[in-house]
Order: C-alpha cells, then sequence, then structure tokens
C-alpha cells in the first residue's frame, strides 16, 4: 500500500515517534485485537471492565482506557472541572460559571500543556523562569480552580515544587492533581506510583509500552474516573446528554490493544528486552569492524533525547570527521525503505527499540555503504 501511493516504508532506528507510527504491537497484541475485531460488545461495558482490570494491575483505584495520553489530559481537565455533573459536561469548552482554572508551574511548562485548553481551561503559570515555590503556588489557588497540573517527567526540576508537595497545597484546598506520566512506565512499579504520591488522576501514552500509537490509559481517585466516564464518548448516541469528550473516540480493537499491550508490558521480562536491544545493537556493530574513521559505542538513547551509557538501547557511531554523520544520516534517509537514524553532536545515533533482526542488518549494511563512500570523497 506504501508504494502504491508513492511513499518509501520506514525502518524506524529513531525510537517511538509519532509522525513514523509510533510503537509496533507485538503479535500478541495485534492478535487480541483481530480477535476483537471479529465481534461486536457493549462499549461502554468493555470500557468499565478495561478499567477494573487495568487498576487492579497497577495498584490503582480505578482506571480507563483513552485515546491516547494527549486526550487523557484534555479529559482529566474537563473531569476535575464538571465532577458528575453531565449537564455541565456538555457545555464544554464553554466554561462560563464553572471554576476552570488548571495551574502549572512556569518551569513545568512543555509542549502537551496545552491539551488542558481543548476542555475550555484556563492555563494558568505560577512563578516566572527562575522557578516557583509553594507559597505562590498556593496563593494562586482560588475559588475558580479546578486543578493542578505537573508533568511528572519535569517532576524535581530545580527550582520546582514537587508531585508531593503539589499535592499537599492542592488536597489541602481539596483541588485534585492531573499528572502526565506519559512515558514514565519503566521500571515497571513506576506506572502506579504517581497515585501513591498524591496525583488524583494520572495519564500515560499506550505508544510508550507497546501499545496502538493512539491508545493511552489514566487512573486514580475513582470518583475522577467516574466522571472522565461521563464526559468521554460513550453514551453520546443514547443517552441523555451530549458530553464533550464525543471526538475522543475508541474502537474496541485499540481498547483490547491497550489492556493486552499494558498487561504484556507489566509480565514482561525486561531484562531479555534489554538484553535483545544488546543483541540488535551488536548485529548492527557488526556491519561497521573494520571501517577506519568511526568510533562506534553501545549507549542508551533517553526518552528525553539524550545520550548516556545505559541501559543500552542503542550505538553511537561517530566519525573523525564533522559533517560526515549529517550527510550519512540524510543518504540513508532517502533509501528506499528510508532509514532515519538520529544525528546528535556529530555522531549517528541509531536506536533499536523498534528494530527487528533483518531491519538491523539493513542499519548496518546501509551505514556501512554510506560510510565507506564518505571516505571515497576528495
Ligand atoms: C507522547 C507524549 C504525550 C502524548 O501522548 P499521546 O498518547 O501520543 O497523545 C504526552 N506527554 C508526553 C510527555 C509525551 O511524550
Amino acid at each position: 500500500m506504501y508504494h502504491l501511493l508513492g511513499l518509501r516504508p520506514v525502518v524506524n532506528a529513531l525510537g517511538i515517534y509519532t509522525d513514523i507510527g509510533g510503537s509496533r504491537p507485538s503479535q500478541r497484541v495485534w492478535s487480541a485485537m483481530e480477535r476483537a475485531n471479529a465481534q461486536f460488545v457493549s462499549i461502554p461495558e468493555l470500557l468499565d471492565r478495561t478499567g477494573v482490570l487495568i487498576a487492579s494491575k497497577i495498584g490503582a483505584p480505578a482506571a480507563r482506557v483513552t485515546p491516547g495520553a494527549s486526550a487523557g489530559i484534555a479529559m482529566a481537565t474537563a473531569a476535575c472541572m464538571v465532577g458528575d455533573n453531565l449537564r455541565l459536561a456538555e457545555r464544554l469548552p464553554d466554561t462560563t460559571g464553572i471554576p476552570s482554572r488548571v495551574l502549572i508551574q512556569r518551569r513545568h511548562r512543555y509542549k502537551y500543556d496545552r491539551m488542558i485548553r481543548l476542555a475550555g481551561a484556563e492555563l494558568v503559570e505560577v512563578g516566572n523562569v527562575n522557578g516557583t515555590d509553594a507559597e505562590e503556588l498556593a496563593e494562586a489557588v482560588d475559588e475558580n480552580t479546578a486543578a493542578l497540573f505537573v508533568p511528572a517527567h519535569l517532576d524535581g526540576v530545580e527550582g520546582t515544587v514537587s508531585l508531593e508537595a503539589v499535592a499537599d497545597v492542592a488536597h489541602e484546598r481539596g483541588i485534585p492533581v492531573v499528572v502526565d506520566a506519559a512515558y514514565l512506565n519503566f521500571p515497571v512499579d513506576l506506572i502506579g506510583s504517581f497515585g501513591r504520591r498524591g496525583a488524583d488522576l494520572t495519564v500515560l501514552s499506550a505508544k510508550y509500552f507497546g501499545g496502538p500509537n493512539t491508545g493511552g490509559v489514566l487512573y486514580g481517585r475513582q470518583d475522577l474516573v467516574d466522571a472522565v466516564a461521563g464526559v468521554d464518548f460513550t453514551r453520546f448516541e443514547a443517552g441523555k446528554h451530549l458530553p464533550f469528550g464525543r471526538a475522543y473516540k475508541l474502537d474496541r480493537q485499540l481498547i483490547v490493544g491497550v489492556v493486552t499491550a499494558l498487561v504484556e508490558w507489566l509480565e514482561m521480562d525486561h531484562d531479555k528486552r534489554f538484553a535483545d536491544y544488546r543483541r540488535l545493537v551488536e548485529i548492527v556493530d557488526g556491519h561497521l569492524v573494520g571501517i577506519d574513521g568511526i568510533v562506534t559505542c553501545p549507549v542508551s538513547f533517553t526518552m528525553d533525547e539524550r545520550v548516556v551509557p545505559e541501559p543500552v538501547n542503542g550505538l553511537r557511531v561517530r566519525p573523525d570527521e564533522d559533517g560526515v554523520a549529517e550527510r550519512v544520516a540524510r543518504r540513508l534517509s532517502e533509501r528506499d525503505p528510508a532509514i532515519l537514524v538520529h544525528v546528535i553532536d556529530e555522531a549517528v545515533i541509531v536506536d533499536v527499540e523498534c528494530v527487528d533482526d533483518d531491519e538491523a542488518h539493513l542499519i548496518g549494511a546501509g551505514l556501512r555503504e554510506e560510510l565507506s563512500c564518505e571516505k571515497q570523497r576528495p
């Protein structure tokens, strides 16, 4: 199909990125999705039951599948604003007369915080570029405040109030805390930890645990997860109300795929996963033996796009000469299939998390050819 459309398929040595399709669900997840496709089922009941299953698996009071972490942020915000009031859920994103301020620390501003505004909430920045303290946060809370928001990957950034302290400020005033923990799923105990640390609703993205790219999970307080169920797409056609979340629709296959992927992730032998990455890195590296003018090194390419030593999920290839990595990466990207790699600090970074054995050989051979033809340049 891709070629019919004039597209070149991609060998993904970048990692999990939505613009190239996100993750690659396992055969087990894919088969479960296929079986879900074969039969119809009540979607509200499927969401309720899978929610109970997820909650029990991660040790949370309640949970629910969402169409991704971004949608999860929008729906969590809506739930914090309207609670179980379905008449209000219908009015969103018009928030006239509804508490709708969501507070975020200045140094916690990040790409996805705009999802808070989708439900009609006002995103209110507290503090300044130098930081925010708990007192400023407390003073910013008023009777129009619906929630406090924390991106978990920025928790602990210098000058910011910790999740626990944010939760203290919020809970003293009866206000919930919403946390984006989209990719904080390993070690697996981390998943449920945000609730124990004070989050009332936590959103995760399924793209980071081998689920479908358009899936996610939120978990937390029972009443707030129930409120999410009230504002989401279910019962729009059959119920009495027309809630805001209709656009955040889910297929039954997607719901089943997210749950299956999450269970698989929780039960997975992660030592084996990392051993597999090492093996794939060695396959790529094996193709580069004997090429002059490069240094290769197994590395870890992190979720926040840094290169560190451990745990290994990639290969760093540093040509002696500046500019070579950039040219090699460009030529690899022009191939069919396109081979996409990172270039960081004059080195090619190959991330093997979304790569199989055949692709590892393609990447290694491609790198070898392109590096060798660099050497023949005058
Ligand atoms: C990818 C990502 C999201 C969005 O998740 P989707 O499931 O793709 O909507 C939100 N926050 C962070 C930190 C992410 O990396």
